[in-house]
């Protein structure tokens, strides 16, 4: 590529649907080889939300990778955006409010919008953005309803701009293996998965205890992961679905939202997974068992650091920062493809969305919800 420019430009044209193999052959490109090289300049990543997450985990990965970095902020108090320009010396230009955020479509130096906002908020953000033309990658939950989700897939599709879910485990070493060793078979064929994740929620008027702006309760939250496990570790699609809510014991703070819930559900190969997820319980666990032997991770979705093990004994594996591996793989994938790494697409948010929905459905009826 001559200059940075003419990269970007190239990238925005790749992402948009053209292959390496499909421009090599029109002859649009004259490319010497089948990867594109990555050069030294980073990506410019705008976070939009300055919350906890984008603050202590993906502020610390973005001075972290290689090949992005903190080029931009999205606020809504004035006070942050001084802050943070101080802090990570940020141009005055790529810095916007909620107001003027769709004048980021003529900065050149943001190439992915990163949408850290309560989940009700992330479908205006994520639509917005792809209307600007930028590439999009916004946290999990993806939204707070199917209909969001399926929106969100389709503004990004007419805008011919990527979509990632800010799935940090797909990246995790410890998570890998599990993936590795039940998708390969080396502990037989998968029969049974118990997955849990809650934790103890502090201030009780957070957003996260509303309805509205979070979709649900801790299954929304944190369960989504149970879910993700039980997806990537089959590497299948859930058939159906039986859920029940358990006890409120503090009516006063969980009025909006469920304490905690359970469910079960059914693949087709044959695997079985009991989930629960809580607001009241401090649990992580990812526990596969199978025809050979078991594999098992705890703390299994938290930050860190993850441990497992399995029937041969102790996992020995890096311990990483789980947001600098996920945006450096994310970023290194569009590099060289023009495309964020398949398996954390919008898609894959909507299928999660489409479960965790069947799931309050199955625990509200007392009905088996059919996925298929
Ligand atoms: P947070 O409450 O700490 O931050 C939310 C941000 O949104 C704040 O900057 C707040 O000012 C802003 N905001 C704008 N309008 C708001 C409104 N009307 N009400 C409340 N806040 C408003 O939340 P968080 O923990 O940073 O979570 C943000 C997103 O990141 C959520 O979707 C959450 O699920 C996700 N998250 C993901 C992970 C992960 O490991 N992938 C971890 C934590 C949070």
């Amino acid at each position: 590529m001559p200059n940075n420019q003419s990269r970007r430009d190239f990238l925005q044209k790749m992402s948009g649907g053209l292959t390496l193999a499909s421009l090599a052959g029109s002859g649009a490109f004259a490319l010497k080889t089948s990867r594109l090289p990555i050069d030294t300049k980073k990506l410019g990543v705008a976070l939009v939300g300055l919350g906890s997450y984008a603050k202590n985990q993906l502020a610390v990965a973005l001075e972290k990778t290689t090949n992005c970095y903190l080029a931009g902020i999205v606020t809504g108090t004035p006070a942050k955006a001084d802050e943070w320009s101080k802090k990570y010396n940020l141009d005055k230009k790529n810095i916007y409010n909620y107001q003027n955020f769709d004048e980021i479509a003529k900065n050149k130096n943001i190439d992915i919008v990163y949408v850290v906002l309560p989940n009700s908020m992330h479908k205006e953000f994520v639509v917005r953005a792809a209307k600007a033309g930028k590439h999009v990658m916004c946290e999990k939950p993806m939204s707070t309803s199917v209909k969001d989700a399926e929106d969100m897939i389709q503004a990004c599709k007419d805008a011919n701009v990527q979509l990632g879910i800010g799935y940090r485990m797909h990246f995790e070493p410890f998570t890998k293996e599990v993936i590795r060793q039940c998708r390969e078979k080396v502990i037989g064929d998968v029969r049974f998965i118990q997955t849990n994740f809650g934790f103890t929620i502090g201030d009780p008027a957070q957003w996260r205890l509303k309805k509205a702006m979070a979709g649900g309760g801790p299954l929304m939250d944190v369960g989504i992961y149970c879910v993700q496990a039980s997806r990537y570790v089959t590497g299948e699609e859930p058939l159906s679905v039986t859920a029940q809510y358990g006890p409120v014991t503090e009516p006063g703070i969980f009025k909006d939202v469920e304490q905690s819930v359970s469910w079960q559900l059914e693949f087709p190969g044959h695997t079985t997974v009991n989930g629960f997820s809580s607001y009241r319980s401090n649990i992580e666990q990812l526990y596969v068992s199978a025809t050979k032997g078991w594999i098992q991770l705890g703390p299994a979705y938290g930050y860190g650091p993850i441990k497992g093990s399995t029937n041969a004994g102790p996992l020995n594996l890096p311990v990483v920062h789980h947001q600098t591996v996920m945006l450096e793989e994310i970023c290194k994938s569009f590099l060289e493809s023009g495309k964020f790494p398949e398996h954390i697409t919008g898609p894959e948010g909507l299928k999660d969305m489409k479960i965790l929905m069947s799931i309050y459905e199955a625990a509200a009826t007392g009905k088996k919800i059919s996925l298929v």
